[in-house]
């Protein structure tokens, strides 16, 4: 039997690599579905194997250490982040994404950089966005959108059309 060539080994590693990333996802596929029958508040029911217990915790120990541009132009933040339904909803969304993906450790973070955590934070910190009236030391509570109940019967009228 001879000895595999480097270039052998690298292709086995990136098989391997690969086996793993799929495996993973359908790990997290499973704790998904696992997550959405136990039910529960998203941002406080942990994923299994997630590192933070909550989006709270993951916020104040991880994002905000690793995000630190308040002082930055055009840059808005909010120190009562938690009183901000969308900055709730939209962290959320990055811790939980951001606790799988880092489980993918060559591409994982970047991809969540690329694709959630930088189009979704400049959203948030931007000048018409939820903190817009917040300053480092103060909280303005954002007005909710006006809104019209819908009346009688026409909320099927859009599906009705056909
Ligand atoms: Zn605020």
């Amino acid at each position: 039997m001879t000895e595999p060539t480097p270039e052998q080994i690298r292709a086995a590693l990136i098989r391997l690599d690969l086996a793993v990333a799929r495996i993973d996802q359908r790990i997290d596929s499973i704790e998904g579905a696992l997550d959405d029958a136990a039910g529960g508040d998203p941002s406080t029911t942990a994923p299994r194997g997630s590192k933070f217990p909550n989006v709270y915790d993951w916020v104040e120990q991880w994002f905000v250490r690793v995000y630190a541009r308040h002082k930055m132009t055009g840059v808005h933040w909010c120190p009562y982040w938690w009183e901000h339904a969308e900055a709730v909803v939209v962290l959320t969304a990055l811790w939980r994404s951001w606790e799988s993906m880092r489980r993918e450790r060559d591409t994982g973070m970047v991809k969540w950089l690329t694709y959630f955590a930088y189009p979704l934070t400049r959203e948030l910190w931007d000048g018409s966005g939820t903190f817009r009236g917040c300053s480092s030391n103060a909280h303005a509570e954002p007005p909710s959108l006006p809104y019209v109940s819908v009346p009688d019967g026409k909320r099927q009228e859009v599906f009705d059309v056909s």
